[in-house]
């Protein structure tokens, strides 16, 4: 064989195994308006799966997304999950969750992304400028609810398979999905999912992928950590009925003052938690961590005036930082049965009901939490010496979550980040709870990675949510980066 024709052949195979990044951005820049009407088609199902009556766009919602992932050839499935129980003891079905694998090739990796396309409740009048339920795009942004959570990304992820099949590349992964309906309202159904399918859909899954969260600057993120949550009542019930303030007022201890009292005892107003143990308990902030902290673009101004205040908790960032994320703390909601209508009332209620709860961080343990709450809040009240009765329930005890940076799925991600946006990410951590990580983690033993691709001015849950057509578009690029990235990790460092 002449050298020429050898080194044209060793080309064509070079090339033809070689990453066609370009050819893929470039495939994703062309479809872009494509893919700003398919999120404008899945914004306009009202999915809130907190409204008992949006039931039926709901499984509509998850009837859509299981047609878009079979159109592209997935085998696809619709897991029926069971009933709710709604509180007037009805029964509801639960939306299907969606299940689909493109890919089965033994040699690859398996990765398996997990979305969710419910949204939660939206209405014009509560602020929005723009109908929520109707995409809008002003000056490249695209505002509609659920657009940023979750429905983009999850789209986003879509459209990156879709792209290797449309330029008929072979996808360097397996691709798995898990996309759910229940998310916002506690991802009802899903645990028992998982753990029913965990020898079966899950058993020859290397890797998790949750796309549910944001950056926290305009510098792509990577997230590999969120922080728990043991949500908390506080019940004091005295007399029979609520009373009269003019009447009786002097003459009983009443609820509300004992509860106001020991709620006082929680935190302290430099923001020390005073419940004993809990302190004690967390994982001390590591030299390396603090730098990375350091690191970190984050503006203490801009945060500020993002949420209305003139002063924080803490004035550098790395101790704001590290109280957002990785530090306990303790944020009371509300009062139950407390007299809260405009206009002035003068009762004494009978019985009131605190709602308190506990970002819940390593290494405390939530079973530990819920004794040194409880005790504590005993001991405190019996010093009152009250005849009022207290009880204290923990309602939820969400584990927090924690990935090791090093890990080589997030190696890969600094690398599909490079890539993409020519930059090294953040490395943050979420001060919400994703439960469902802790899930797959638990149940699975599988690694997870949190590759956001929402803006950190996103407005989740809140008016005027939106997506970037930026965030959207350069973030399918980065899922495509991302799945090349992966497959190059040796079978070995798992
Ligand atoms: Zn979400």
């Amino acid at each position: 064989m002449d050298l020429p024709l050898l080194s044209s052949i060793l080309l064509f195979i070079s090339t033809a195994q070689a990453f066609q990044y370009s050819e893929l951005a470039q495939y994703i820049d062309s479809h872009q308006e494509e893919y700003v009407e398919t999120l404008r088609d899945w914004v306009a199902i009202e999915s809130d799966s907190s409204n008992v009556l949006k039931r039926p766009d709901l499984h509509r919602m998850m009837d859509m997304t299981a047609d878009k992932l079979r159109t592209m050839g997935g085998n696809v499935e619709l897991v029926d999950i069971g009933e709710q129980e709604l509180p007037d003891g009805q029964m509801l079905a639960l939306p299907k969750v969606v299940t689909a694998r493109f890919g089965n090739d033994a040699n690859k990796h398996t990765v398996c992304v997990y979305g969710h396309v419910d949204v939660q409740p939206a209405k014009l009048e509560d602020g929005w400028k723009t109908d929520p339920y109707n995409l809008t795009d002003i000056n490249g942004n695209l505002y509609g609810r659920g657009a940023s959570d979750n429905k983009a990304p999850v789209l986003a992820w879509i459209h990156a398979v879709e792209a290797y099949q449309a330029l008929n590349m072979e996808l360097p992964v397996n691709v798995k999905f898990v996309i759910e309906g229940m998310e916002e309202t506690g991802s009802n159904g899903l645990d028992a999912m998982i753990l029913a399918q965990r020898d079966t859909f899950f058993s020859d899954v290397d890797y998790i992928i949750i796309s549910d969260c944001g950056w926290l600057s305009r510098r792509p993120a990577l997230t590999y950590g969120t922080r728990g949550n043991c949500y908390f009542f506080a019940e004091v019930e005295g007399p029979k009925q609520d009373l009269h303030s003019g009447v009786y007022g002097g003459t009983v201890i009443e609820p509300m003052t004992d509860l106001i009292g020991i709620l006082d005892m929680l935190i302290s107003s430099n923001g020390k938690i005073l419940i004993p143990g809990i302190r004690e308990a967390v994982a001390p902030l590591s030299d390396e961590e603090w730098r990375m902290y350091q690191d970190i673009e984050f503006d203490l101004e801009n945060y500020k005036n993002k949420i209305g205040v003139n002063q924080l908790m803490y004035s550098n960032k790395v101790d704001l930082l590290a109280h957002m994320w990785r530090y306990p703390t303790v944020s009371i909601h509300g009062i139950e049965g407390a007299f809260s209508d405009p206009g002035t009332k003068t009762v004494i209620p009978a019985k009131v009901i605190a709602k308190f709860s506990i970002r819940q961080v390593p290494n405390m343990d939530p079973a530990m939490v819920k004794k040194q709450v409880t005790d504590y809040l005993h001991s405190v009240f019996a010093k009152r010496k009250s005849p009022n009765k207290l009880k204290v329930t923990m309602v939820i005890g969400a584990k927090p979550w924690l990935a090791d940076t090093q890990h080589p799925l997030y190696e890969a991600g600094k690398a599909a980040v490079k890539r993409v946006f020519d930059m090294d990410p953040d490395l943050i951590r979420e001060g919400g709870t994703i439960p469902i990580a802790r899930t797959f983690q638990d149940v699975t033993g599988k690694s997870i990675i949190m590759m956001p691709i929402g803006g950190f001015d996103d407005g989740l849950h809140s008016q005027n949510e939106k997506m970037s057509r930026y965030n959207y578009i350069e973030g399918t690029k980065l899922f495509i980066a991302y799945l090349n990235e992966v497959a190059q990790i040796n079978k070995t460092s798992i």
